[in-house]
């Protein structure tokens, strides 16, 4: 018997009074047991808030992506404990790529995307400098902070390690600490999960929490600092999110709930093509994967009038391979579910899909379980519906039996489809299999209001394609509607729920302290060494390169067009360039400008500056007649670090031409040593 501890404030407290029983998957034998009304959590709270918060808010976001990376990194080295452990849930081998394998890789994405996409900084700027006054001595700036506050995650039974995963590298990434609280029924691979977390070293005190059994009155301690996030049933989340203490406390409440997810057949995708193989793997991998427990599993499969034969026949052919079983033996394709009370629900839905529907594939009465008893443990075949008129059908469209069961519904054109598909009240993803794209054009106008989540596949991408049931950390999650409303993940999007985005207003200087990043009309250091020969270190945002001048001559151009082939007719013939009515007559190539402009600001020798690995916001405002004269005005930004050897440094350069107006201004990306050579 596993005696499934909490980790409250800093200790782990066991299972006492009010704990629940937790059944084996595929035994129905109590294997454990979680909760402890005697759990103090309002401690827990306190102690998230007062220790894990601003321990957390003490990094920036490169630190706590590198340990979100590092953490990882650890899991992947211990995983076949977490395998080991899962199979007791009724998950298969290939279950498990969904559950530990997906949350570890979605760790790796965040721990990615914080490197890359946020700043080594504590906050986060959102979107671009705003200009408020007429001159720029007044402007405003978006930015993000963590919540000061913590991350309350409620988990469905399903993914005990995905689940608590994405939502904890989000919010961690954001520099908030976290109490998880798992679906009971499954919570000893979270708890494991959790532990190895802990024993790893890495998280700072405070961080993550695990409350194992019920959550007592977690709820009532929180406040407007405070993100709830839900993952479950819609019944669940409407009575949790109508909890008066959040309400009262507009306590931010992120919901993803169940819904009636859907692939449709493109009318192209006939018999003999790729797509039709395709359709029926993916619904085939749906129904089958998790035994159907899957939040994103295709309840709904939509298919032309003229092809629903083919696809019972095909679909029902691939499932009849279907091995049921012992999840721990290699050859079972489809585990159990997650406990007998899940069966008995999944069946009671499935009667009364079957007052609209004729079921024509699995009888959960007839099948046989390899290597298990099928009446102890939590065992159903897959079950294939077919509903042959979906139109006055409601049960198909508002009904979850949270299993292998999938119903099969014709659709007479694009509109009917997208018809069907809405009739779900929203969904947090909907498959089209087509190679056509005014089809896929038609449906993203008629149905993605609906869904969180549209997938197109076909024979270009299905190599790559990553399934229609897997959220990716790098796209959002969630849906409208019947889904929730809610939405996670998405990269730094899904940072975002754990932080407030606050309008900061001020001055260019203010800005620029507030922001680390150099705004212009900001102070600037000049009459230095020239910044190409300072270290990265010793570079301070603001410093200053004014160069000389320049004249640009005929013959300059003349030479840049015939050495480069550029001989484009604005730099080469008066009459024409005057008829163009950007021109007053021949002008200088822009490139010409930047070669120029480089010119005139490089420093020639060996020192800290690498390489130049880019521009951006490169834009053109004047064009450059003969004989004008230009020169270059560089200024420190940003700075990014990149390695332990180097970081990248952003200028911002504007080329003026005798009368100082700006003819070109861009950003210019070098690559800085930390030391000097
Ligand atoms: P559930 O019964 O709604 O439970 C979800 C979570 O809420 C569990 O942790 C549960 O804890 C907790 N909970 C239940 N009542 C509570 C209360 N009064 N106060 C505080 N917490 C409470 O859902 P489930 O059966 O675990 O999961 C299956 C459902 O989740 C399906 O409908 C599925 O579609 C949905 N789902 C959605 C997504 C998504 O991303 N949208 C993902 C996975 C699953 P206990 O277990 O301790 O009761």
């Amino acid at each position: 018997m596993m005696m499934i501890p909490s980790f409250a404030a800093g200790r782990w407290i066991a299972p006492d009074s009010g704990a629940r029983a937790i059944a084996s998957a595929i035994t129905g034998d109590v294997i454990a047991q979680a909760g402890n009304d005697a759990l103090d959590t309002g401690a827990m709270h306190a102690y998230a808030r007062e220790v894990g918060g601003p321990k957390l808010r003490a990094l920036t976001f490169h630190d706590r992506a590198r340990m979100l990376k590092a953490l990882a990194q650890h899991l992947s080295a211990h995983k076949q404990k977490l395998y080991d452990l899962s199979f007791e849930t009724g998950a298969t081998q290939s279950d498990h790529a969904f559950d530990i394998d997906g949350g570890i890789g979605t760790m790796f994405v965040f721990a990615a995307k914080g490197r890359r996409e946020m700043p080594d900084a504590q906050i986060y700027l959102d979107g671009e400098l705003e200009q408020l006054g007429r001159t720029g001595t007044f402007q405003g700036q978006h930015v993000c902070v963590p919540l000061q506050g913590v991350g309350i995650h409620i988990n469905a039974y399903n993914f005990p390690v995905w689940g608590m995963l994405e939502k904890f590298a989000p919010t961690f990434l954001a520099g908030v600490p976290s109490i998880v609280k798992p679906a009971t029924a499954t919570c000893y691979v979270t708890h494991l999960c959790v532990q190895l977390m802990l024993d790893s070293g890495i998280l700072p005190e405070g961080a993550l929490q695990l409350v194992s059994g019920g959550i007592g009155d977690l709820l009532l301690h929180t406040d407007a600092q405070d993100v709830v996030s839900f993952t479950g049933s819609a019944k669940t989340a409407l009575k949790l999110r109508s909890t008066p203490h959040l309400l009262e406390n507009a306590v931010r409440f992120v919901a993803e709930q169940d819904s009636l997810n859907a692939s449709v057949l493109g009318p192209d995708a006939l018999p003999d093509t790729p797509e039709f193989d395709l359709f029926i793997k993916e619904a085939h991998r749906e129904m089958t994967t998790k035994a159907g427990q899957k939040c994103t599993a295709i309840r709904r499969i939509m298919a032309p009038e003229g092809q629903v034969q083919a696809v019972i026949e095909a679909l029902s052919a691939r499932l009849a391979k279907t091995t049921i079983g012992d999840p721990r033996d290699p050859a079972t394709r489809m585990g159990a579910l997650v406990s007998t009370g899940q069966r008995d629900d999944v069946l009671e839905k499935a009667a009364l899909l079957g007052s609209e529907a004729e079921r024509v594939f699995g009888d959960p009465d007839d099948f046989t379980v390899h290597g298990a008893d099928r009446e102890k443990g939590a065992f159903l075949p897959p079950m294939l519906f077919h509903c042959a008129n979906p139109d006055s059908a409601e049960r198909l469209h508002d009904t979850e039996a949270f299993g292998p069961v999938s119903t099969i519904m014709p659709y007479r054109d694009a509109d009917h489809a997208i018809a069907l598909l809405n009739r779900g009240k929203g969904s947090l993803v909907a498959s089209v299999i087509t190679r056509d794209g005014d089809l896929a054009r038609q449906m993203v106008m008629g149905a993605a209001a609906w869904h969180g989540r549209l997938y197109f596949n076909n024979a270009d991408s299905m190599a790559e394609a990553t399934g229609h049931g897997a959220p990716m950390p790098h796209m959002v999650h969630g849906g409208p509607g019947r889904a929730g409303g809610g939405e996670e993940l998405g990269g730094v999007r899904g940072v975002m729920h754990y932080m407030q985005r606050t309008a900061v207003q001020g001055s260019p200087d203010i800005l620029t302290a507030i922001g680390g990043q150099w705004v212009a009309g900001a102070r600037e250091h000049t009459g230095g060494p020239h910044p190409f020969t300072r270290t990265y270190h010793e570079l301070q945002l603001g410093e200053t390169l004014y160069t000389e001048s320049r004249k640009v001559t005929l013959q300059d151009i003349e030479t840049f067009a015939h050495f480069t082939g550029d001989t484009f007719y604005g730099h080469m013939d008066e009459d024409a360039a005057k008829a163009n009515p950007f021109f007053p007559g021949r002008v200088a190539h822009g490139y010409l400008l930047l070669s120029f402009a480089a010119g005139l600001f490089v420093h020639p020798d060996p020192g800290p500056v690498l390489a130049n690995t880019g521009l951006s916001n490169l834009n053109f405002m004047k064009p450059v007649s003969p004989d004008d004269e230009i020169k270059v005005r560089l200024t420190v930004k940003k700075k990014t670090p990149r390695t332990a050897e180097y970081g990248q440094v952003r200028w911002h350069v504007t080329v003026t031409n005798q009368n100082n107006e700006v003819v070109a201004e861009y950003e210019l990306l070098t690559m800085n040593a930390y030391a000097a050579a």
